[in-house]
């Protein structure tokens, strides 16, 4: 038996916990994210036998070795199953050939039609039996710009324990995304529209997490993608996948959509714990702030740009800071150093960093312009409709090809195109149908409150819902 994983602030200054209070706790009192103090590894032998398994079963050989023994084998594997039978696709992550050696692996055959639907499902799982057990009650807070809201939600409605409320920005999100957060019919479920930006929303809970008061008054928890328990969930399909398509061990190359950064780690992972990942590029759309940072070494928020993929439109890119941690060995000291820069600016990777990175990343990013065209193209060649950020990892694949990258490579579809009509229409001049299990989105009655952008305002609200 391998030793049991423990977790540390990448800051340094936060007590080690186990997987069970890391689940709950999200955000480390010193402001780092929770990190694996070693990588569990699978055996030559466990991935042979892992290959060409049922998604369900790749899951519980990658995500146990992560937990600890609050959730037991069977336990997990009931939870696996619950999560990954929502999905619309029996494989959960189909992969598609799209070239000689291309391939695409579709991750929006969930309830809300994107990718954070994978974790999402299995964190309510894991939400309400660790709360039950615990005796506990828990109000889960978050903005969202997009998807995240919507996955949380149906993740989360009707279980016990658990309250729900996500905070979104007025107006400024896709009526497909909120129509999937505002119609479902839940006594826990809260939808506030903030009469502001996504950054007020964001300001909003910050502001909540350092009330201590209002704090302890509804038992404040979140699900945003610093948990370290949605990058688990995240490992499983980088590993299936690999696994399917590697020969005789070859690498498999990824190309990741990525904003929070949260995916395409969860992919580093998968390489760490011995599956036959290769390279991993980070595929960015205008809002290039990763991009500058691995081809120049400067991390340095600039303002966010609206692009047609919203769900990527960050400046601060949080779980970036989990591959910096890694990259020094663990030296949280300097972590603590790089990311207190950020207020002044931001901050140059020192040499030895970039270093430790370079063998595993590169980076590409897709203006609007290309963005679109892609659409066009892979509509013009194959009659699919894709979405806008699936699109944009499309673009540096192209990018990572022209540049000598050979081999294997699979770009990741993060969401279904009907979850952006808009943009895939104005690309092709064809509206993307919603899949059959909820065309009826349209027709379902919307519950939100409107409310101004004033901290007593939301906070009164979310206390008469959900004070215990
Ligand atoms: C959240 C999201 C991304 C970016 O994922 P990160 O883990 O934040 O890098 C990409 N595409 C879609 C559709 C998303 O919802």
């Amino acid at each position: 038996m391998a030793a049991q994983v423990s977790y540390s602030s990448t800051r340094g200054q936060s007590p080690e916990l186990s997987f069970d209070d890391v689940l709950l706790t999200g955000l480390a009192p010193d402001g780092g994210l929770y990190a694996p103090d070693h990588w569990p590894t699978l055996s030559k032998a466990e991935l042979k036998s892992l290959a060409g398994q049922p998604y369900q079963v790749i899951a519980r050989a990658v995500i146990s070795p992560f937990l600890d023994d609050t959730v037991s084998d069977a336990e997990l594997g009931e939870m696996i199953d619950a999560a990954y039978g929502r999905f619309a696709h029996p494989a959960v992550a189909p992969v598609l050939q799209t070239g000689p050696a291309d391939f695409m692996m579709e991750l929006h055959h969930g309830p809300t039609l994107a990718f954070k639907d994978v974790a999402m499902q299995l964190l309510g799982h894991l939400f309400a039996a660790r709360l039950k057990a615990r005796g506990r009650q828990m109000t889960i807070v978050a903005a969202t710009s997009g998807d995240t809201g919507g996955a949380a939600i149906d993740a989360m409605a009707n279980r016990p324990g658990v309250n729900i409320c996500v905070l979104h920005p007025n107006g400024r999100i896709s009526e497909v995304q909120r129509r999937f957060m505002t119609t479902v019919e839940a006594d826990n479920v809260l939808n506030i529209a903030v009469e502001g930006n996504f950054d007020d929303c964001q300001a909003l809970v910050k502001a909540m997490f350092a009330d201590v008061d209002f704090r302890d008054a509804v038992s404040l928890g979140a699900v945003n993608s610093i948990n370290w328990a949605r990058i688990v969930a995240q490992i499983v399909y980088y590993v299936s996948t690999s696994l399917t398509l590697s020969r005789d061990g070859e690498p498999v190359h990824f190309c990741v959509p990525t904003g929070n950064f949260g995916d395409i780690f969860a992919g580093f992972v998968a390489k760490q714990m011995g599956a036959p990942v290769g390279h991993l590029v980070v595929a960015t759309n205008e809002n290039d702030i990763l991009n500058r940072a691995m081809r120049q070494g400067a991390y340095k928020p600039d303002g966010v740009i609206a692009t047609q993929s919203p769900s990527m439109d960050i400046q601060v890119s949080s779980n970036f800071e989990r591959l910096l941690y890694i990259a020094c060995g663990r030296d949280a000291e300097l972590v603590r150093e790089l990311m207190g820069s950020l207020k002044e600016g931001g901050f140059v990777l020192p040499q030895n960093l970039r270093a430790a990175i370079a063998p595993d990343f590169s980076s590409y990013r897709a203006s609007e312009e290309a963005t679109a065209a892609k659409i066009a193209q892979i509509w013009r060649e194959t009659g699919q409709l894709i979405d806008p950020h699936t699109a944009v990892g499309l673009v540096a694949a192209d990018g990572a090809r022209a540049n000598g990258l050979k081999g294997t490579l699979v770009t990741l579809s993060t969401a279904h195109a009907a979850k952006f009509p808009d943009a895939v229409e104005s690309a092709t001049g064809v509206r993307p149908d919603l899949p059959a299990r909820c065309r009826d989105l349209y027709a379902r009655d919307e519950v939100m409150t409107v409310l101004p952008n004033d901290y007593a305002a939301v906070t009164d609200y979310i206390r008469k819902a959900f004070e215990n």
